[in-house]
């Protein structure tokens, strides 16, 4: 048995065969090359080889201490191919002697190589052939071009089935969460990355930053993933499945007690009113919201709707996709996000969006506002749908008060133009915007003087005030909700918005994030918007608390003059018995 540990980012268990999705195929390119760049080609060739041994003794740094002995031997065979003659020097001899390209230099030799391996009597020695095809495959992707290589197509059954992958786009979360799959394993990845949060809010178990994981792990092994302790289990003996299955049924048992909360209000013990509501990313993830029996949708992450295509949706499907959740809500809110799209979100779709550093370049207001033909479709829809609900417009990463200006000016010419086609729309629909870049946290009474509400994204708060990627699992240790600089943007912009008089709500993981719920209240968040999956859970603690306590506790952690005695203050306020651990 082994087990591997990662970073468990969506809750829950599941028991599944391995599905390994090799996202890519390879291309090998074969041409000859000019005599006087042949040294260049060798030297390409073993920069490759090198690349490639400091990636694998990167992940064997990275075995847990715990881990069985298997787990090092198998990157130490690995290291052992890549160091023989036969596949580091033998291919030189190729491109020395024919002028062939390294690419395909060394898959001849590899060809070679397995073809020796297959021939051999022995059924271990015969097997080491896979070996040195992944060994290759790694030098190989050295050598490659990121546009030489070819994505292998995600098959249709994955029922019941652990994907296991290097990494995962959201986009291709939405995919596989169509077939079926019970949960997902990748290499990389970050707990607030957009594919992580769309696990939890498909409430399907997922850990990333399993380092190897599509090394250690073959198709149709039986694994059990345990997405709370970012644990997983290769080849379990019975004794570890009998326990999961056990802890299964728990987890069970205790959704089953949160859903007897299902129609009592949320309020505290002393009164005030606290409004749940949910963020969906398609229209089909309404389910959850009925089942939770949402306040309404604190956030409709649009962008989804733009995935997986070659082109975006037109008005008429936008406006259907909007309609139908409105429909679904009487009488309660809707706040639709206008475009998010850019950094880890990234469509088919033919737009300007890639640049060196995509999480600070053309995401989102600033891509729409550039592409205005495009977004004035969504502005259209989003107005058309306004007449049929409670609608909300939320306009994300605003970082200056010129983007709100630009978008109040689309928003009135799009209302002008439907009011002269005689099409109906809510006049008076609220217009918010994301506080989730520090400039706007900073000024947050500015933009709380131009916005009708302000919702909080600590997710992206969270990256651009740390400086720390989301999607980098390299430096996820930082992430922190509790950071001391974080905890004032927040506190800025709630006491921005009740001084202006306006709504403020969080739409960020941290507010779905049991831990920090009794913190927020106590520094004065009413709206708190999450997965569906999480409202249960924060329902019941905002039902045990007394808000007014949570203030004064709050005052305290807000004046903690280090980091540990902050992180002993929060945990104070969620006491021993926390009850929230569903595990
Ligand atoms: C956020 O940044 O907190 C947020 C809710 O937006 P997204 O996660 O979609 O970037
Ligand atoms: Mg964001």
């Amino acid at each position: 048995m082994l087990a591997l540990h990662g970073k468990g980012v969506s809750n829950g268990i599941a028991i599944g065969r391995a599905y390994v999705l090799k996202r890519e195929r390879l291309k090998i390119p074969e041409y000859v090359v000019p005599a006087p760049f042949v040294e260049d080609e060798v030297s390409r060739f073993l920069a490759a080889v090198e690349s490639t041994r400091q990636e694998l003794a990167d992940i064997r740094s990275h075995i847990p201490p715990d881990a069985p002995v298997e787990a090092a031997s198998f990157l130490d065979t690995h290291l052992l191919i890549l160091n023989d003659t036969m596949v580091s020097e033998a291919p030189i001899k190729d491109i020395r002697a024919n002028q062939w390209n390294a690419e395909f230099a060394l898959k001849t030799q590899s060809d070679r190589l397995v073809a020796v391996f297959e021939a051999m009597e022995d059924p271990y020695l015969r097997n080491k052939k896979t070996d040195v095809a992944q060994v290759v495959e790694r030098v190989l992707r050295n050598l490659l071009n990121p546009d030489e290589r070819e994505d292998e197509p995600i098959p249709d059954d994955l029922n019941g089935r652990v994907v296991v992958a290097n990494d995962l786009a959201p986009a291709d979360a939405v995919a596989l969460k169509n077939k079926g799959i019970a949960a997902f394993i990748t290499n990389l990845g970050g707990p607030i990355s957009h594919t992580a949060i769309l696990s939890r809010s498909l409430g399907i178990p997922a850990i990333v930053a399993v380092h190897g994981a599509t090394r250690f792990i073959d198709n149709d092994e039986e694994l059990i993933v345990d997405g709370k302790r970012g644990i997983l289990f290769v080849a379990s003996d019975r004794a570890v499945v009998a326990e999961y299955e056990k802890r299964a049924h728990k987890i069970e048992r205790l959704q089953r007690e949160l859903e007897a909360l299902r129609t009592s209000e949320a309020v505290s013990r002393d009164g005030i009113a606290v409004q749940l509501l949910a963020n969906i990313e398609l229209p089909e993830d309404m389910a959850g919201v009925h089942q939770a029996l949402a306040s309404g949708i604190g956030l409709y992450r649009t962008e989804f709707l733009f995935m997986n295509r070659k082109t975006p949706p037109d008005e008429e499907e936008q406006f259907a996709a909007y309609v139908k959740v409105i429909l679904e809500l009487p009488g309660r809110p809707v706040t639709i996000r206008t475009l998010d799209l850019g950094a880890d979100k990234r469509a088919d779709i033919d737009l300007p969006t890639a640049s060196a550093n995509p999480a600070l370049g053309l995401r989102a207001v600033r891509l729409c506002l550039q592409e205005v033909a495009l977004f004035k479709v969504q502005l259209r829809a989003i107005l058309r749908a306004s007449a049929f609900g409670s609608v909300r417009l939320m306009v994300p990463m605003l970082s200056n008060l010129d983007e709100i200006a630009r978008v109040v000016e689309l928003v009135r010419e799009v209302q002008e133009e439907l009011r002269r086609n005689g099409i109906d729309f809510d006049p008076d629909m609220p217009i918010g915007g994301m506080i989730e870049v520090p400039a706007a946290a900073v000024a947050a009474d500015l933009f709380a003087a131009h916005l009708d509400f302000l919702s909080i994204g600590t997710n992206d708060l969270i990256q651009y005030t740390l400086a720390i990627d989301r999607v980098d699992d390299t430096v996820n240790y930082l992430y922190d909700p509790l950071h001391p600089s974080v905890l004032r943007l927040i506190t800025m912009t709630i006491d921005a918005a009740v001084t202006q008089g306006i709504p403020v709500a969080m739409c960020g993981e941290m507010a779905g994030d049991a831990r920090y719920t009794r913190l927020l209240l106590g520094l004065g968040l009413r709206e708190f918007s999450m997965h569906p999956s999480a409202i249960l859970e924060i329902k019941k603690i905002v039902r045990e608390s007394s808000v007014a306590d949570l203030k004064r506790s709050a005052v305290q952690v807000m004046a903690a003059r280090d980091f540990r005695s902050l992180q002993a203050l929060v945990d104070r306020m969620n006491g021993d018995g926390d009850s929230t651990a569903a595990d």
